[in-house]
């Protein structure tokens, strides 16, 4: 289970719950986000467009939900995208294999495994039922994990809601290289639902029917993999590989493109990316790695794969695969259509290779949810708070009148205003005292809190208070902005207000 207590808070906080859980009968897997849940969820998402999709010159698209069975022929999903599933004779429940062997054996269990491999182990580890613990059960059975919906009155066009959202990228690729004047490298970037029929969704956002990813997939010339314009700016940088049954370590990108533990330049760079872009998030380092995929785990699409896992109470957690998947998509997609996605470069024909950074949205969210989780006692009292980033935060800052009378309230609301029209992201509260008021909004991560008192009346001088010290400076109000504005660009730290 996840760890309790970031669980209780999101629920106690409505950062997210169970979708249509007014009824008894609805599915598991299915979760709505509430207010502050949903602005942590878009600035997680801003983040990532801001520094892997702007930053990098990616250019980003919206592509629909539902695509035609074609593209899942193409794609190789009809045919491979399966879970392991194995039915309980006792008492009929349904239970992916790999998984019950896993537990057992606590180990991993390759999802590639052939089912009478799986029919194997079942027997061979004495797996029991984990309802009923009955040991009688029928054989391992492949389970498409597409979710298919029919299209039209007569429902004779079969569809299928998108098991990643990558595949609109790839169908758009030729349109989108065109626009892009031909050029090679173009990152295409994509932020939306995606959809798989888990057969046990567990672990709240871990493993969901619907979540939310945030792809880039990475075109570019197969020669070409080792020219990267910005090589310079990671050369130096450490990022943490976990090789082949090794353990997991800092090493440069330029020894690791000379070592050619990767494919090419453009990998290393793009992981090193990836690992600065998790640094914003506020995940230390030391609890990302990079862990390499052997042939039996990788996905049925990949040549290379490094999983980006992050250390939880959890244990580790895999928020992003980084795959190197080389034309199989593109080749497969001119298959079945029948179009030309090839391209012309210097004079050369071919099919261009993808690098793919696939993340999880909803599991970001989780891991840094619960990475920010901060309990401690100060004067023999007990509070909980979230070490958000402010670029993660719901809000930057709260402002709250000290009291509502003698016009408080009105000026609080002004400089609520004020700030808001700054476009910072701004909570006002007037309800209650201060202190449960600052509570409130450090359970949310909201960093700064500013509270307009009698003496702001004469002096133009307002009360900053820190979420992580719970300090307090006096500022001018007209001031606010600029020190704020720092403060959230990390400019200036809290202490070195004057
Ligand atoms: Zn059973």
């Amino acid at each position: 289970m996840p760890k309790e207590e970031t669980v209780n808070l999101a629920l106690r906080r409505g950062l997210f719950y169970p979708a249509a859980d007014v009824y008894a009968n609805a599915p598991g897997g299915f979760w709505d986000f509430g207010p502050e849940g949903s602005k942590i969820r878009r600035n997680i998402i801003q983040l990532w467009r801001s520094e892997l999709v702007e930053k990098e010159g990616f250019v980003e698209i919206h592509g629909a939900q539902i695509l035609p069975e074609d593209v899942f022929k193409a794609s190789g999903h009809l045919e491979n995208f399966n879970d392991p599933i194995v039915q309980c004779r006792k008492c009929n429940s349904l239970n992916r294999a790999d998984k019950l062997i896993a537990d057992k054996i606590d180990d991993i269990v390759p999802e590639s495994l052939a089912t009478p491999e799986l029919d194997k182990m079942i027997e061979e580890h004495k797996i029991e039922c984990p309802k009923c613990k009955a040991r009688d059960f029928n054989e391992v059975k492949k389970f498409n994990m597409m979710m298919r919906v029919d299209i039209g009155a007569t429902g004779d066009q079969p569809c299928y809601l998108r098991p990643e959202t990558c595949q609109s990228i790839f169908l758009d690729f030729k349109r989108l290289y065109q626009l892009h004047r031909g050029d090679l490298p173009l990152g295409i970037s994509q932020a939306g639902a995606s959809f798989r029929n888990e057969i046990s969704p567990r672990n709240t956002l871990l493993r969901a029917r619907e979540f939310g990813q945030m792809e880039t997939e990475i075109f570019f010339n197969p020669d070409k993999i080792d020219e990267v314009p910005q090589w310079g700016e990671v050369k130096d940088y450490k990022i943490n590989l976990m090789l082949l049954g090794k353990k997991a370590k800092g090493i440069s990108c330029e020894e690791v493109a000379k070592k050619k533990i990767v494919s090419g330049k453009l990998v290393a760079y793009y992981i090193a990316r990836v690992q600065q872009l998790y640094e914003k998030y506020n995940i230390p380092v030391e609890k990302m790695r990079f862990r390499e995929l052997d042939k039996d785990e990788k996905a049925f699409y990949a040549k290379e794969t490094w999983d980006f896992e992050v250390e939880t109470d959890l244990g580790w957690i895999e928020l992003m695969a980084c795959n190197y998947r080389t034309d199989y998509d593109l080749a497969g997609h001119s298959k079945i259509s029948k179009k030309d996605l090839m391209v012309n470069e210097g004079g050369k024909k071919f099919t261009p290779h993808v690098f793919e950074l696939s993340a999880g949205i909803a599991r970001t969210f989780y891991v840094a949810l619960d990475l920010a989780f901060r309990k401690e006692k100060r004067g023999g009292e007990e509070r909980i708070f979230l070490d958000f980033p402010a670029r993660v935060s719901p809000y930057l800052v709260a402002v709250f009148p000290l009291v509502k009378k003698d016009g408080l309230f009105e000026k609080a609301r002004e400089l609520f205003e004020e700030l808001n029209e700054s476009s910072f992201s701004v909570f006002f509260d007037e309800k209650g005292s201060i202190g449960k008021r600052y509570a409130r909004v450090d359970e949310i991560g909201v960093p700064y809190a500013v509270t307009f008192d009698y003496d702001s009346m004469n002096d133009k001088t307002v009360t900053l208070r820190d979420r992580n010290s719970m300090n307090q400076k006096r500022v001018k109000v007209k001031e606010l902005s600029e020190i704020l504005w720092k403060l959230s660009t990390q400019k200036l730290s809290f202490k070195d207000i004057k």
